[in-house]
């Protein structure tokens, strides 16, 4: 089965178990798990930032930024279609009792006049303290609903320094800041230094079975370890998971622009295909979407899936792709040429 829907599909391989059985491991909670600080300082330092903490999931490295950077009755501001707004059930208002205001843009990437239009000015003749404390801005590198659209460097400075301008603070959502980096040609950190917060994540392109890490200074740091333990995220020997997302870094990293080079030889064959419609310029990273005309979505699904090619509909006539680790080159023509039966069928 080729696997397509996402890159969280991968599976860990016999080298990356072998690291797993062989890792060092103690009481994390305790702060006594040698992998699990290694990982966090090795995460901390390519990010440029002073501390690190694993976490068991993208989604909790996330909203422990978000409870961690406000208050109860706080706004945020985030792209309509963020991950932190669209897939993490309604955690912010549930678990940090924030208030989201949403940026309306294209592909996920937008500028700091869409957040000057949302911050709260003090407006003559209106109470002082009427408008809830407009706190932080989430960026969201490279963004998955806008389809693994990766955000210019200029323009997240720019849109971070309008932030700045208005005394917010900054998180990222990189989930896969490892696919915007080498898609954009800079390291990590050259995002990560706008950000006050930093989430990545090992279980996506870099194929580590579980685990995300959230970066910060060291004050962040401490407050946001915290509140991972009232989230339930502190772990024990969680070394066996470090040590995956250690071994994911040192060998899966610098293979990632073959992920995107795949997306883009998807992209280009079905944009030949009868009734799809994509625009292959649009494929930046891993991640792409195309529309069908004349078939559902669904149907599709159920197609290819018949033929040995797992994808995501995603919408009634939207379907998603995303390439990984375990999608070769064999399988990406292999995929071609089933969306070919499927579609002239
Ligand atoms: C996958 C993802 C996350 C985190 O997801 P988890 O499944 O909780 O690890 C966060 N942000 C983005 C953009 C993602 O794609």
């Amino acid at each position: 089965m080729i696997d397509l829907r996402s890159d969280t599909v991968t599976r860990p391989g016999p080298e990356m178990r072998a690291a797993m059985a062989a890792a060092e491991v103690g009481d994390d909670v305790y702060g006594e798990d040698p992998t699990v600080r290694a990982l966090e300082e090795r995460t901390a330092e390519l990010l440029g930032k002073e501390a690190g903490l694993f976490v068991p999931s993208g989604t909790m490295a996330n909203q422990i930024a978000i409870r961690t950077h406000t208050e109860p009755g706080d706004e945020i501001v985030a792209d309509a279609r963020s991950h932190i707004l669209l897939y993490e059930r309604a955690a912010p208002t549930a678990l940090s009792g924030v208030m989201p205001r949403l940026v309306h843009s294209e592909r996920g990437v937008f500028d700091g006049e869409a957040v000057r239009g949302l911050v709260h000015g003090p407006l003559p003749g209106m109470p002082a303290g009427l408008f809830p404390p407009t706190r932080l801005l989430c960026l969201e590198n490279t963004h998955n609903a806008g389809g693994g659209s990766v955000w210019p460097l200029p323009q997240f400075a720019a849109t971070v320094r309008e932030a700045r301008r208005h005394g917010l603070r900054v998180h990222c959502d990189g989930a896969r800041l490892w696919n915007a980096a080498v898609a954009a040609g800079v390291p990590e950190r050259a995002y990560a230094d706008y950000c006050d917060s930093v989430a990545v994540c090992f279980s996506k392109g870099l194929g580590a079975p579980v685990g995300s890490l959230l970066a910060g200074d060291r004050a962040f740091i401490d407050r946001a370890r915290r509140f991972r333990g009232m989230f339930g995220g502190g772990m024990r020997q969680a070394g066996v998971l470090a040590a995956a997302a250690l071994h994911a870094l040192d060998h899966n990293r610098g293979r990632l622009a073959e992920d995107h080079a795949h997306a883009r030889i998807l992209a280009a064959a079905l944009a030949e295909l009868p009734g799809v419609s994509i625009d292959p310029a649009s494929v930046e990273t891993n991640i792409l979407y195309f529309r069908l005309r004349g078939m559902a979505a669904a149907k599709f699904g159920e197609a290819c899936e018949a033929r040995g090619v797992r994808v995501l509909a995603i919408g009634v006539d939207t379907v998603r792709l995303v390439t990984h680790l375990d999608v070769s080159r064999t399988a990406v023509d292999r995929a071609i040429t089933v969306f070919r039966e499927v579609l002239s069928s």
